[in-house]
C-alpha cells in the first residue's frame, strides 16, 4: 500500500514507522531482522531502508604510488526491502539517489522494484562522495532529486528511456522525498530550498519526510512556510534520539542540524552514555508526544541500525 493510503486509513491516529540502514558489507541480514522484531508491536504502515552510494578509498599499489578502489559498505537496499516485506508484510520504501547513477541504471533498479511489489520509493540526490566537496552527477544521471522526481513519475506513465519501446506497462510508485526544516546545507536560503522542494512536488512526489529536528519550533515553522507556499502534501517529522556524548558534535556536523541548549546542558552533565541515552530517549519522548498531540500523521524515527531506544520511546508514545 502507498504511504498516502496508509496515512488516509489511519484517519488521523498518528502512526509510527522507522529507518534502518543496510549492514555493512560481510554481516547477515539477521542483524537487521533483531532490529526491527522489537519494534513491530507498534505496527509501522512502513519502514524505510537507506541507499549507501560507493565511496572511494586509496590503497598502497606496492610501486610507490596509490590504487583508487571503490567499495560499497552497504549493499543490500532493494533485498532488505523484500526481504522486510516478504517476512513482516510490512512495506518497505527503499531510497534511491542521483549519485551513481545514470538513467539507465534508475530505470532498470526501479523495474526490479516494481517486480518486487513495491509501491513506495524515496527519491533523494545524495552527498558528494566522501573524497570531495560537491556533489557531482554521474554523465548520464540526475543533478537533483527533482529530475529523479520526474524520471518516476514518466515511469509511472509507462515511458521508458528507450522511445522505440511501445505499451509499456505502468509503474505505480508513491514518490516520497526528503526537506529540511533547519534549510539543506548548501542551499543559500530557507526560501530558496522550499522553492525547489515545491518543484519536487509538481513534478510528482506525494509526501515528504524531514532531516532530524530537534526543537519542534522548527519544524512548525517549517510546516507552516511550506503551507504557505501551497505545498499540500502530508510532511512526516523525522526524529532520532541523542545516544553518545560524541553527537553532541557529530550531528550539527554531518546533519546542519542545530542543538537546544537546554538539550545540550542534560547531556554534558551526564557521566556515561547510558546516561546520554536515556536523555536523548526522554527529550525525543516530548517532542513525540507534542508532535502527536499536534495531529501529526506519522511519525518517523531514525534507528540508525539501533532499536533499544527507539522501543524505548515506542513504548511511551504508541
Ligand atoms: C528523509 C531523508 C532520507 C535520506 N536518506 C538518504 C539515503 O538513504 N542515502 C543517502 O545517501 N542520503 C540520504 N539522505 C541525505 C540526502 O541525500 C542529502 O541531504 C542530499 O545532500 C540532498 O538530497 P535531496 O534529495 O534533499 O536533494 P535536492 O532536493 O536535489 O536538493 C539538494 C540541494 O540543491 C538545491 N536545489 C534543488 N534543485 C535545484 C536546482 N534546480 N537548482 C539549484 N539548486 C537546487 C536544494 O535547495 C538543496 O540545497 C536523506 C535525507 C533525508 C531528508
Amino acid at each position: 500500500m502507498k504511504v498516502t493510503e496508509h496515512i488516509n486509513k489511519a484517519k488521523g491516529n498518528t502512526q509510527f514507522s522507522f529507518e534502518i540502514l543496510p549492514p555493512l558489507k560481510g554481516q547477515h541480514i539477521q542483524s537487521i531482522f533483531d532490529n526491527i522484531d522489537p519494534l513491530m508491536e507498534f505496527n509501522p504502515p512502513f519502514i524505510d531502508v537507506t541507499y549507501h552510494r560507493e565511496e572511494y578509498t586509496f590503497k598502497d599499489a606496492g610501486n610507490g604510488l596509490l590504487k583508487k578502489h571503490i567499495v560499497k559498505k552497504r549493499p543490500g537496499t532493494v533485498g532488505i526491502c523484500a526481504a522486510i516485506q516478504n517476512k513482516y508484510g510490512v512495506d518497505a520504501i527503499p531510497h534511491i539517489l542521483c549519485g551513481g547513477f545514470t538513467k539507465e541504471d534508475t530505470e532498470n533498479f526501479l523495474i526490479d522494484l516494481d517486480f518486487l511489489g513495491i509501491e513506495n520509493v524515496m527519491a533523494l540526490r545524495g552527498d558528494a562522495v566522501k573524497t570531495e566537496t560537491y556533489f557531482k552527477p554521474e554523465k548520464e544521471g540526475h543533478a537533483y532529486a527533482n529530475d529523479l522526481v520526474c524520471q518516476i513519475s514518466e515511469l509511472n506513465s509507462g515511458v521508458y528511456l528507450d522511445e522505440e519501446l511501445q505499451n509499456c506497462s505502468e509503474t505505480n510508485f508513491c514518490i516520497g522525498v526528503g526537506a529540511y526544516p533547519e534549510k539543506h546545507m548548501e542551499a543559500p536560503s530557507l526560501d530558496s530550498d522550499i522553492h525547489f522542494l515545491k518543484k519536487k512536488i509538481k513534478s510528482g512526489a506525494e509526501y515528504i519526510v524531514t532531516q532530524m529536528f530537534f526543537d519542534n519550533e522548527k519544524y512548525f515553522e517549517f510546516v507552516k512556510k511550506c503551507r504557505s507556499e501551497g505545498i499540500t502534501v502530508p510532511i512526516i517529522p523525522g526524529l532520532k534520539p541523542i545516544a553518545t556524548g560524541k553527537q553532541l558534535n557529530l550531528i550539527p556536523h554531518r546533519f546542519h542540524v542545530d542543538l537546544p541548549e537546554d538539550l545540550i546542558i542534560d547531556i554534558v552533565k551526564c557521566k556515561d552514555n547510558t546516561a546520554v541515552r536515556q536523555v536523548g530517549v526522554e527529550w525525543c519522548v516530548q517532542q513525540s508526544k507534542e508532535l502527536k498531540a499536534a495531529g501529526i500523521p506519522v511519525l518517523h524515527y531514525y534507528s540508525m541500525g539501533k532499536s533499544t531506544n527507539i522501543k524505548a520511546i515506542a513504548d511511551q508514545i504508541f
